[in-house]
């Protein structure tokens, strides 16, 4: 398939707005009107996972706000090209450039190569968009590994021009000679650019050989012995890239430099964006991305969620209790994506319960309409606020005011329902048909048959125990005439 043919197929039907289309820029700290660099096509390019495991939940989060981008600019009538790109090296991904290498974390806990790991934790992120209804076949998805080259092309620019310096490990980005390094995170709470530089300066102290704590690994050389897994020939010897490199070349081989819009997590932006940005102007002169968006964290109990913490949480565990998939895209929307939410599965079940609600009204207003769209100031406010910086919460707020609004005729509100729908992705316009029970999980079934049986030895510890497993897991557990009965509880 050419590169063409990937981008753009989605195809905006809407009411026309006349709204201007403002985003939050963390470059200049403003909200600004969206202009592309290309009339008509807007480049999109948000960091991806790293592929040595599932992607949780509140990494989730950023593929849905950026589906979101992506669908606005798609309504507004923009064709949009976009990448997501796909972390299969083993980097030190840490801010200070050390850590732990995360494929081989990866191998060695599963026995697989890299390679297999990077290709099995891909398919399941994919899988995951899909269940979130990202039209994946919209995305190009490419594996940091595929673009070696390019990145050390990147990286003998910058040494060319001055910007680099050698250590006993491995070649550094000098940040004193790049004038506005720290830039963008000089917009939060009080700061400024000189502050943001301390800030990481504080936080970064490993390495005793780097000049200032804020410079950062380009290319880092293959310890002596034995090969690494994953490994490169390079001007520099054997070795492999420093982190931040691979987006600076991804982004720019594949959507052009400067990006439209480029995205990720807040946590992003005082070192990886930071150093995406220090790299790219250095060595082409040009900026990276012209939008820099951020979405804010989701929380467990104040904490962030993440895999280091333990308080990780997967799509699957919310299939698996029986939530719509797309209970977390409502769920997510409910909250502007620079606001931090937390997450509860009460939440969760209000979330599944409302989106239930909305599906049915929906269909209702299809049926009553017979599919006939009549544009009105409903709609047109509905895009207003998604058009102003993404207002979600107030534009799903408004979108349940119209369903219930009498004086609206149906194709009024099922006009609405379409030009709400291709933007939040929910479905709203071709809802599921009403869910099927959900047959029990391999495990819990398993588990239902041998509390039975140690029912049945009189071993009622080990059926304690299994009750108490099962409960954990989110089910209730009764003993029925004929054995032990298990309702999902949600939540
Ligand atoms: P990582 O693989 O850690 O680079 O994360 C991939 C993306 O998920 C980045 O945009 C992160 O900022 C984002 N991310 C990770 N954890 C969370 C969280 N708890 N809430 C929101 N975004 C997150
Ligand atoms: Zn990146």
């Amino acid at each position: 398939m050419s590169w063409f043919s990937v981008f753009g197929r989605r195809r905006s039907v809407a009411t026309k707005s006349n709204a201007p289309l403002l985003l939050s820029n963390a470059l200049t700290g403003r909200k600004e009107i969206f202009t592309p660099n290309k009339a008509g096509i807007a480049t999109l390019y948000s960091c991806g996972p790293t592929v040595y495991s599932k992607a949780q939940i509140g990494n989730l989060r950023a593929y849905i706000f950026s589906d979101t981008i992506s669908r606005l600019l798609t309504q507004a009538g923009y064709r949009v090209r976009r990448v997501i790109n796909i972390t299969d090296v083993g980097h030190l991904v840490s801010d200070a450039d050390e850590g732990e290498d995360k494929m081989q974390v990866g191998s060695k806990r599963e026995g697989l190569s890299a390679e297999e790991i990077a290709s099995k934790y891909t398919k399941v992120f994919i899988d995951d968009l899909s269940a979130l209804n990202v039209d994946t076949n919209d995305v190009r998805f490419p594996k940091a590994t595929e673009y070696i080259q390019e990145q050390i092309v990147l990286i003998q620019l910058l040494e060319q021009k001055g910007y680099t310096y050698k250590t006993s490990d491995g070649i550094y980005f000098d940040t004193s000679k790049f004038p506005g390094y720290g830039a963008l995170d000089s917009h939060g709470a009080a700061h400024t650019r000189e502050a943001a530089v301390a800030d990481i300066g504080r936080r970064i102290t490993a390495n005793k050989e780097k000049h200032l704590p804020a410079d950062f690994a380009l290319w880092r050389f293959s310890p002596p012995g034995p090969a690494r897994a994953q490994e490169w020939q390079s001007p520099w010897g054997r070795g492999f890239p420093g982190w931040h490199v691979e987006c600076s070349a991804m982004a720019r081989a594949l959507l052009g430099q400067p990006v439209d819009i480029h995205t990720g997590g807040i946590d992003h932006i005082p070192v990886h964006h930071t150093n995406e940005i220090a790299q790219s102007e250095a060595a082409y002169g040009t900026p990276l991305a012209r939008f820099w968006m951020h979405q804010a964290f989701l929380t467990i109990n104040g904490e962030k969620v993440s895999k280091s913490l333990g308080n990780d949480i997967y799509l699957s565990d919310i299939i698996e209790r029986g939530f719509h998939p797309l209970s977390l895209r409502y769920f997510f929307l409910q909250a502007h994506y620079s606001t931090s939410m937390s997450f509860t599965w009460d939440a969760l079940k209000a979330s599944d319960e409302a989106l239930r609600r909305l599906w049915k009204l929906a269909r209702d207003t299809r049926a009553l309409s017979s599919e006939r769209r009549t544009p009105s100031d409903a709609s047109r406010r509905i895009m207003a606020l998604l058009r102003d910086d993404l207002s979600t919460p107030q534009a799903l707020a408004l979108l349940w005011e119209v369903l219930r609004d009498d004086e609206l005729t149906p194709a009024q509100q099922w006009d609405a329902v379409t030009v709400a729908d291709e933007v939040f992705g929910l479905r709203l316009s071709n809802p599921p048909a009403a869910a099927a029970p959900q047959p029990l999980p391999e495990d819990i079934e398993e588990m239902v048959q041998e509390r039975d049986q140690a029912r049945n030895n009189r071993d009622f510890a080990r059926a304690d125990q299994l009750r108490i497993h099962m409960e954990n897991r989110g089910y209730r557990v009764d003993d029925g005439p004929s054995g032990t009965v298990v309702t999902l509880e949600r939540g």
